[in-house]
């Protein structure tokens, strides 16, 4: 398995919540020097400093301050997202109903629902306690199976032979955690918390809950001659990997500032304060540009000229069972590199200009890009590229790698795709 393939896989099993994709690209930054800021202090920047700052545990940006002010350098941008569909536990998740323990759930985003059935689940996120007169919120992963929704089996649901499967969100996805006299919830977690090393940690400390369930399964490489990386999340932590390897492998320090955002809350509309409809950038970069040492006048306007956007997500490769779903001329295929994204209606934020330059950075990396646009007859799906490129005003293009499965609890997409997007990210930081 290539280096980057195993690298990716151990980056999506180290990340089952968007608030883990943090921690672990944290972890990543900080072994390659880059250091924290807080939005709370006041920057002061010199050419060569590597710096993140985190908002709300989910979202990110890391920098790398270019040689020269960027009122004069700009910012060359990847973009992606930290958080995938999937089910979450609800406030007062505690259920128990004809002998079992259950725990409500609420589909977070558009989940495939089928998928996330007769699968072994855990639970994951990050938890908020009392801690003397304030509160401290811990990230928890219970890493081991807890969980299972139960198909109902097909002799006890005939219709589906002519109707197919249906399931109601709140009926039929509320998950099986145990018999009746297993712990409830806040039982469990302050388990968790005592198993590690809060020692009096007690369910009534528990003040509130980020939950979110699952897949236990790790990723692997499947297919006849390993053609294909199995996952969850593939959508999109694939692309905050592809950044973020792009990032730390970039040589030498450029005139311009690199940056990479990794958002929460694409999946369900990115309006939030750290999603991509909120300030994160444009305060960011505001920042930078004023907190590098003889900051100029009109700096942000300037440097956002003269900046480029890449929105990195994952592309659908064409359904081999279903390739009437496809635009019969625009089928990106799995194995074959990096697809441009275009919408004559701004679901995605590419153009010509943008466009053609990522295209002229395949070339350079030795690919050649494909090409995605939806059925006219379907909707569009989206991006944080136009929502993104709305905030800042920076051109931008969409990009991504192909896949199969988008949004299911276990997605798929090539192995032999890893590398070429690192490669042009890379590029892309570099020129
Ligand atoms: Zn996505």
């Amino acid at each position: 398995m290539a280096d980057a393939v195993a690298d990716l896989l151990a980056y999506i099993d180290r990340s089952p919540t968007p608030y883990h994709a943090v921690a672990e690209t944290v972890r990543r930054l900080e072994a390659s020097g880059y250091g924290e800021t807080r939005e709370s202090e006041v920057w002061e920047l010199s050419p060569g400093d590597r710096r993140y700052l985190v908002r709300g545990d989910a979202s990110l940006v890391a920098f790398h301050v270019g040689a020269v002010t960027p009122a004069e350098g700009g910012f060359r941008i990847v973009g992606a997202h930290t958080d995938s569909p999937n089910l979450r536990l609800k406030p007062l998740a505690d259920v128990t109903a004809h002998g079992y323990r259950q725990y409500a759930v609420e589909p977070y985003g558009g989940v495939l629902l089928h998928t996330w059935l007769d699968r072994d689940r855990s639970l994951a996120g990050r938890v908020t306690g009392s801690e003397g007169e304030g509160t401290r919120t811990l990230l928890l992963d219970f890493g081991r199976p807890l969980l299972r929704v139960p198909n109902l089996a097909i002799h006890l649901s005939r219709e589906q032979k002519s109707e197919g499967l249906k399931l109601n969100a709140q009926q039929h996805l509320v998950p099986v955690a145990g018999l009746e006299d297993a712990p409830g919830l806040g039982d469990l977690v302050a388990g968790e918390l005592r198993a590690q090393g809060l020692a009096d940690a007690k369910p009534e400390d528990v003040l509130a809950f980020d939950l979110m369930t699952y897949d236990v399964q790790p990723s692997a490489v499947v297919g006849v001659r390993g053609e294909f990386v199995v996952a969850p999340r593939l959508d999109n932590l694939a692309s905050c990997h592809a950044g973020l390897r792009a990032l730390l492998s970039a040589e030498g320090t450029p005139p311009f500032t690199r940056a990479l955002v990794l958002y929460d809350h694409e999946e369900v509309g990115s309006r939030s304060a750290q999603g991509a409809a909120g300030s994160l950038l444009r305060d960011t970069l505001e920042r930078v540009v004023s907190g590098f040492k003889g900051g100029e006048p009109q700096g942000l306007a300037r440097a956002l000229a003269q900046s480029v956007l890449v929105s990195a997500d994952m592309a659908h490769a064409v359904h081999p069972n279903y390739a009437d779903r496809h635009e019969p001329g625009h089928q990106p295929v799995i194995g074959r590199g990096p697809v441009i994204k275009l919408n004559a209606n701004q679901a995605y934020a590419s153009d010509a200009h943008t466009s053609g330059q990522f295209a002229a950075l395949c070339a350079r990396a030795g690919v050649t890009p494909q090409h995605f646009v939806s059925r006219s007859d379907l909707v569009c799906g989206s991006t944080i590229g136009p929502i993104t490129a709305a905030r800042v005003g920076i051109p931008t293009v969409d990009v991504g790698n192909p896949m199969l499965s988008m949004h299911s609890c276990r997605e798929m997409a090539g192995a032999a795709d890893v590398e070429p997007m690192i490669d042009v990210l890379r590029l892309h930081y570099e020129s």
